[in-house]
């Protein structure tokens, strides 16, 4: 089954999402959710998909940045935004710690469909979460990895990325692909005066 995406505008995506408890995760009820989850996100297609956006209020994401999608993406723009593919991953009740620095690219959401702006996050975290039996693990993520990672757990805690992008750099992703795309991230602030 595909969900339909909530978008903005919902108070779902607004709410604070609850957690969900070790046992509740191995039902089937939620087995099936995460499987779900998982054929929406391949659906949209997007990298990440969190619960609220399919209108429910639970601490669970997915992540997945498919290498085939990553084929039809020049090498460079891969290259200076850190991106690899990443395998599929269940973050449920997350914990997130950012380090590094902050650094700035256009990224868009499964919820604000058509649009994209840019948005600094920062290039490491460190994640606590339990995994998709229940089971507690941490990673490291860094890159593009890392900015999946903090856009999903920001949608459980009801924010979304126009609470942090560059006001000034909103843009439908067709003049995305058309003006703004190729250029140096200090030229493009540049021309749009930020
Ligand atoms: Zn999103």
């Amino acid at each position: 089954m595909v969900f339909r995406i909530v978008q903005i505008g919902d108070p779902v995506l607004r709410a604070a999402s609850r957690p969900v408890e070790r046992d509740e995760i191995r039902s089937p009820g939620i087995q099936q959710l995460i499987e779900w989850m998982r054929a929406t996100m391949y659906d949209a297609p997007g990298v990440g998909l969190a619960a609220p956006q399919i209108g429910l209020s639970l601490q669970l994401a997915v992540i997945e940045d498919r290498a085939d999608l990553l084929q039809s993406i020049p090498p460079e723009h891969l290259e200076e935004r850190k991106r690899r593919p990443v395998p599929f991953q269940v973050l449920i009740n997350p914990r997130v710690r950012t380090e590094g620095q902050t650094v700035e690219f256009f990224e868009g959401c499964l919820s604000v469909s058509g649009f994209a702006a840019l948005v600094p996050r920062f290039t490491e975290v460190q994640v606590d979460c339990l995994d998709h039996r229940g089971e507690p693990i941490s990673f490291r993520a860094e890159g593009w990895h890392a900015r999946i990672v903090q856009h999903e757990v920001d949608h459980l805690s009801g924010t979304v990325y126009v609470d942090r992008m560059h006001t000034r750099s909103l843009t439908t992703t067709s003049h995305l692909s058309r003006h703004w795309n190729e250029l140096p991230i200090d030229e493009l602030k540049k021309r749009l005066a930020i």
